[in-house]
């Protein structure tokens, strides 16, 4: 990170998922895998002061712990735990409780929500989000993401948003199950990570 980036709403975002991460395991299982990564962890109410390099840190003690399908289980749900937070933190400014937003009619605003949270990440974490259609299906493509180098970080990233694109379709459709899954991955060798969402829930 340098110090040209919007330090504030990343530094929101690291307490967002952290609360989420609270949520998903319980406090005894945080602090084992905060020592795992030799990152401090910080009390209740207390803000996190780390920076991109303990957010590695993390993603790998994640691997570590949990191995491979299990850090990509709890980063989905982690995800998923941190929606509410990144609605109530960056919904107003991202134009979730703009008037024009939520009178669209159902499938234009959930394009226009993808679009948001794109702009979310982007200002939060510095990773830029191509937003695209397809006849059935959105795009979702992590078009520039420099942590994403390490596949570790690159799988803690794409499962977490993996959650919380669930979580927001979930939300703006008032409780339907979207399939949301990453269909391209770099750790795979494909140029970059793409997670694709059918338009149409399952139910
Ligand atoms: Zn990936």
């Amino acid at each position: 990170m340098t110090e040209s980036e919007p330090s504030n709403c990343s530094a929101q975002m690291i307490q967002i998922v952290l609360e989420g991460a609270r949520e998903v395991l319980d406090s005894a299982e945080l602090a084992v895998l905060f020592e795992t990564a030799g990152v401090q962890l910080p009390g209740a109410g207390q803000s996190f002061n780390g920076g991109a390099g303990d957010v590695r840190l993390l993603a790998a003690a994640l691997d570590t712990r949990y191995g491979v399908l299990g850090a990509r289980g709890a980063a989905v749900r982690v995800g998923q735990a941190s929606f509410q937070g990144v609605v109530r933190a960056f919904g107003s400014e991202g134009g979730f409780e703009a008037e024009e937003y939520r009178l669209l009619p159902v499938r234009k605003r959930a394009r226009a929500g993808l679009e948001k949270l794109a702009a979310i990440f982007y200002c939060a974490c510095g990773i830029k989000v191509a937003v695209t259609a397809e006849p059935d299906a959105w795009l979702w493509t992590l078009a520039d993401c420099e942590y994403c180098q390490d596949p570790r970080i690159e799988s803690a990233v794409s499962h977490f948003m993996l959650g919380l694109l669930r979580e927001y379709l979930a939300w703006s459709s008032g409780g339907k199950v979207f399939q949301v899954e990453e269909t391209a991955c770099r750790a795979n060798g494909d140029p970059n990570c793409v997670i694709r969402i059918q338009r149409l829930p399952l139910d």
